[in-house]
């Protein structure tokens, strides 16, 4: 690309004359290439050739959006403040707004009546927008008294327009005198409501009938639909916003739906905070690198003579293959290497579960994501080159999108043996018997969507040959588990284990998404054919199309209770889209399933799980695991049975709840400590039950719901671990293969071990993530990893503590029995002041003292069952708009048990990280597809929560006392903040408008027909 520098705006539109494109700020072009349009080879930069700065009511076209939202200009200063986030307003230009023409200031400048001043004279911003010609060189606005302004997005903040509608208006007295309407922004074509106006216009604006005008509106609006919003949302919500804004819509009670319980204090419960926590609160050593910036990921690596590798994918969603052809892509210069399903000496396949899902594909594909092949060469561009020079014919095969439809017996196979990859069970008690004693029955179903993990750092890292003969291979890519990326690996290079070394830290998030193996398998094959280093990086594009999602389920749940509240009956019937590979989506549905009646007793039970495969991307583990879409249904259907029963949402709860030491859902042995009667006290007491201000905008609900999550594997798959400590070079090792990938591993390891061993955090060195250097703890899952680093510190702690004192008694001449560890070394048993004889850094290496342990089980094994479980309360408040009918989340709350809290940064960071990512669950995140393909490809359209979306209040507390005679410590903190926060908002929803939404993410359209109803009933 090309940026020409013009001295004068004639030679600017002479270059432009030519085909090349003017540019300011560059934001709009940015935005353009993200959708995939093309780059224009030639840009003018005409930003000083451009007026700058507001004189009166005549703005520069080169003055920056940011500089304008601060003018105090009506309604455009406005305006400017809803586009974009600050660093984009910075560059910004209000020029560039209009020559980008999806700005979302042109309905405000519309309604301003803006004249232009261009290089062809001056212009009415309407006659521009039908013709565009010349430069725009100021923008003079024209304001009426009064505005009117509304941006809709598919979120609350920072986000892209569904509809813009704005307004300026002037009255005598309350008759309208003066009135532009302007809708626009995004898909929808600016547009004047000419015939609303000439409508409105001489009416009194007390007089003027909103159902009428509301309706002349939407039968003047003219918009489209898009995979996100139909056009009649978008019509609906034009319609209410000018509405509003004309008329105002009315402070309208509605009273607040559920019934308020009463109030009983909770135990003493840690608040979990900065302010609150005093000297337990330690900033995260891996903490100012990562803000900073500077802590690089496996992706960040670059060395000399390291190639870029490229994946070929699927060309189509389901298809099989006929030939692949790579001899173009191999005779490319600068190619190194090309990789093909012919280059796999092992085995062709992997999955944590079964190994279903083929390294490159041979002679199939099931989903867009499916590698074919790969490319090694010495740059990206050769790379991308390469790769299409690569043959491949198709023949195309129906596609299975929908897992129903996959489970009938017509369907297309995607795998040879069939679509259902399994089906789980369990029935207790005698439903006949149960359903005659049930007085109020609730069945619904709950579906839930297709989340992306939305990680920082993509999939990625690189390969290189290793070894002292390079017969062995490293690779470094973020994952979960190195040691069974190892394993997995082995099995598909046909190489020993011994021979393969994996580093899988640091991780720039995984939440799930990186459990799996996912660019590994590539990289080791592209490094061992070239025989040199390869990275490799997932565009987020790339990552959207390949990458693992969570489950998408549908919920029937049919749950009964008697007249004073109790459960006695529940049928539940779930189907899950596993997609194209098994990956973890059968544990996935077994953990949901283990779930299915939260942490109450219900006698009688019947229940199906049923997964089916798809074409549909591939799902697997994520966050919550199963557990936290089933507590979404569980959690809703007891609330709406005690809105049935009369009862308040802690009542019922109370009434129905699970009895510390009684045996499991599953009828297994569990641990004691369950504390849920605490967390419902906390709940009752919750200050976010009083009603709160609203603005006539919003209504506002206050919902609770309990979840608690099984930790580890469960009884089936082994869920060994090791933990090992030394002292080197001066520092105590803490070794455990566990991985570093936001959670807060290293700060818990330096925390656990300094408590344990009486010395400062400091002293601390964590070793990780590295099957080169530390051993095999397992599997960064499963909330797994807190009992870990406390299990295995525990059990090492004793010799390593014994060789330290001893080494320190014979350097010092005293006995080992009067020596302690202190901070920064060995200290006197008994001294006041803990300072050290020795210090660390003077004592001799230690041998390395290494524990081997299981994670604690239960003793069930008629299919996979946890034994150690962490509960918690959740609270929500919300507002739900009466415009938009959007959900905004005011405050949360989370009442916590489990079990002492390791790091107390760390623990909050994973609760408030969960009930955020749950956010996005519960009201904006969805990866649509569409006949196999999905439907976004970057975050532009895929809404995960950002800071402005985060509730003005989180409060964590911790309940960290366990049960006298439990012996298990820390449960997993990792999973627990994400699986109430659903039905918490759900039931919110419904307190504010009175109806539970069953589908996530709640569509703001349902819920704007269930506001529409219930005002309706209100004022009858
Ligand atoms: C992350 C992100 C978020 C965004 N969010 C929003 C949003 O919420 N709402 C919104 O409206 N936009 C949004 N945008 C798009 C963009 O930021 C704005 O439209 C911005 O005002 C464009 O100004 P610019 O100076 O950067 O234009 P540029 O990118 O420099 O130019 C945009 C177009 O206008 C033409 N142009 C520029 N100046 C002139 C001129 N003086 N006369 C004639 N033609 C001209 C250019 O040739 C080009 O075609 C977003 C962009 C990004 C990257």
């Amino acid at each position: 690309m090309r940026i020409s520098h013009p001295s004068t705006l004639a030679e600017a539109e002479a270059l432009i004359a030519t085909g090349a494109q003017a540019v300011v700020g560059g934001t709009g072009h940015q935005f353009r290439w993200s959708q995939g349009q093309t780059r224009p080879e030639h840009l003018v930069n005409i930003d000083p050739l451009l007026p700058n700065g507001i004189n009166d009511l005549t703005i520069g076209a080169g003055t920056s959006l940011e500089d304008i939202r601060h003018a105090g200009l009506p309604l455009l200063s406005q305006a400017c403040g809803d586009v974009g986030a600050p660093n984009i307003r910075r560059l910004a230009t209000l020029g560039g707004n209009i020559g980008f023409g999806a700005g979302c200031l042109i309905p405000a400048l519309l309604a301003l009546d803006a004249q232009l001043g261009t290089t062809l004279g001056p212009r009415p911003l309407i006659d521009h927008l039908r013709d565009p010609k010349g430069l725009i060189l100021s923008v003079t606005l024209r304001p009426l008294a009064r505005s009117i302004w509304r941006k809709v997005g598919l979120r609350a903040a920072f986000s892209p327009a569904m509809i813009v509608s704005a307004g300026t208006f002037s009255t005598e007295d309350t008759r309208i005198t003066d009135l532009r309407l302007s809708l626009g922004g995004g898909a929808v074509l600016p547009q004047r409501l000419s015939e609303v106006e000439t409508w409105l216009m001489g009416q009194v604006l007390t007089q003027v009938d909103p159902a009428d005008l509301e309706a002349r509106i939407i039968a003047a609006v003219n918009a489209p639909s898009c995979a996100f919003r139909s056009v009649s949302y978008r019509k609906r919500v034009a319609a209410k916003a000018i509405s509003h804004g004309l008329l105002g819509l009315g402070r309208k009670t509605l009273r607040p739906k559920t019934l308020r319980p009463s109030p009983t204090p909770p135990p003493a419960l840690t608040a979990v905070s900065r302010q609150d926590g005093g000297e337990r609160w330690h900033t995260r050593p891996d903490m100012p690198a990562k803000v900073r910036g500077a802590l690089p990921y496996l992706t960040d690596v670059r060395a000399p003579g390291m190639l870029v590798g490229r994946i070929l994918r699927a060309a189509h969603p389901h298809a099989e293959i006929l030939r692949i052809d790579t001899r173009r892509a191999e005779a490319l210069p600068g190619v190194h290497a090309v990789v093909t399903h012919r280059d796999i000496t092992g085995l062709n396949g992997f999955g944590i579960v079964f190994q279903d899902q083929p390294a490159l594909c041979a002679d199939k594909v099931r989903y867009t994501g499916d590698p074919v092949a790969a490319v090694a060469a010495i740059d990206a561009q050769v790379a991308e080159a390469a790769l299409a020079l690569i043959e491949v014919d198709y023949a195309p095969l129906p596609v299975v999108t929908d897992p129903e439809m996959a489970l009938m017996p017509s369907a297309t196979r995607v795998h040879d043996n069939g679509n259902l990859v399994s089906e789980i069970t369990h029935a207790k008690g005698d439903l006949t018997e149960g359903w005659a004693k049930a007085v109020h029955v609730i069945e619904d179903t709950y579906v839930t969507p297709r989340q992306m993990h939305g990680f920082m750092e993509t999939e990625g890292g690189w390969a290189a040959p290793d070894g002292p003969q390079n017969d062995g291979i490293l690779v470094c890519a973020g994952g979960q588990h190195g040691a069974r990326d190892r394993l997995q690996l082995s099995r598909i290079l046909d190489m020993p284990k011994e021979k393969i070394r994996v580093i899988s830290s640091p991780t720039g998030g995984a939440f799930g998404g990186k459990d799996e193996l996912t660019v590994q398998p590539v990289l080791a094959l592209l490094a061992r054919k070239s025989g040199r280093a390869v990275r490799l990086h997932l565009s987020r594009a790339e990552s959207v199309q390949a990458g693992t999602k969570r489950n998408p389920m549908r919920i029937r749940m049919k749950t009964g209770c008697d007249a004073t509240g109790r459960l006695v009956a529940q049928e539940v019937d779930v189907l899950s889209d596993c997609g194209a590979y098994a990956s973890l989506s059968p544990g996935v549905l077994e953990t949901a399933m283990e779930h299915a009646a939260g942490p109450y007793v219900i006698e009688n039970i019947q229940t199906r799980g049923r997964l089916a495969y798809t074409n549909n991307g591939t799902c697997g583990a994520f966050r919550g695991f199963g557990a936290n879409q089933m507590s979404y249904a569980i959690e809703c259907q007891m609330d709406r049975l005690a809105a049935k029963a009369g009862l308040d949402p802690i009542k019922i709860r109370r009434l129905n709840m699970r009895v510390s030491g009684s045996p499991g859902y599953l009828g297994q042995r569990v641990a004691l400590s369950e504390r849920l009667l605490e967390m419902l006290d906390a709940a009752s007491s919750s200050p976010l039950w009083n009603a709160r201000e609203a603005n006539p905008d919003e209504i506002i609900g206050t919902g609770m719901a309990l979840n608690y999550q099984g930790n580890g594997l469960g009884t089936l798959p082994e869920d060994e671990a090791e933990f090992a400590l030394r002292l080197k070079g001066g520092k105590i090792e803490a070794l455990c293969g566990l991985d570093e990938m936001g959670q807060g591993l290293i700060a818990s390891l330096h925390a656990e071990t300094s408590t344990r061993l009486g010395v400062a955090r400091d002293d601390i060195r964590a070793v990780f993530g590295d099957t080169g250097t530390a051993p095999d703890s397992g599997s960064t899952t499963a909330s797994r990893g807190g009992y870990v680093v406390w299990r295995g510190i525990k059990e090492t702690a004793p010799a390593f503590e014994t060789e330290l004192l001893s080494q320190a008694g014979a350097k010092l001449g005293l006995p080992p029995a009067e020596l302690r560890l202190v901070p920064g070394g060995i200290g006197a048993r008994g001294a006041n002041t803990p300072t050290p004889l020795l210090r660390f850094d003077a004592m001799a290496d230690s041998a390395t003292f290494t524990t081997q342990f299981s994670f604690p089980k239960s003793d069930y094994t008629k299919g996979n069952a946890r034994f150690i479980f962490a509960f918690a309360a959740t609270l929500a408040r919300v507002a739900v708009n009466r415009v938009s009918g959007q959900v905004r989340t005011l405050d949360l709350e989370m009442h916590t048990a489990a079990g002492p809290v390791i790091d107390m940064a760390s623990y909050l960071g994973q609760m408030e990280g969960g009930l955020i990512q749950g956010l996005g669950f519960t009201l904006t995140e969805d990866v649509l597809m569409q006949n196999g393909r999905p439907v976004t490809t970057n975050f532009d359209s895929y809404m995960m929560p950002t800071v402005r979306d985060v509730p003005n209040t989180m409060r964590i507390t911790a309940l960290e006392e366990l049960d006298p005679g439990d012996p298990h410590g820390p449960r997993g903190a990792g999973e627990l903040g994400i699986g109430a926060v659903t039905p918490a908002i759900a039931n919110a929803v419904f307190d504010a408008i009175g109806c539970w939404p069953v589908v996530t993410p709640f569509a703001p359209e349902s819920l704007l027909d269930v506001i529409a109803f219930s005002e309706a009933k209100a004022q009858t």
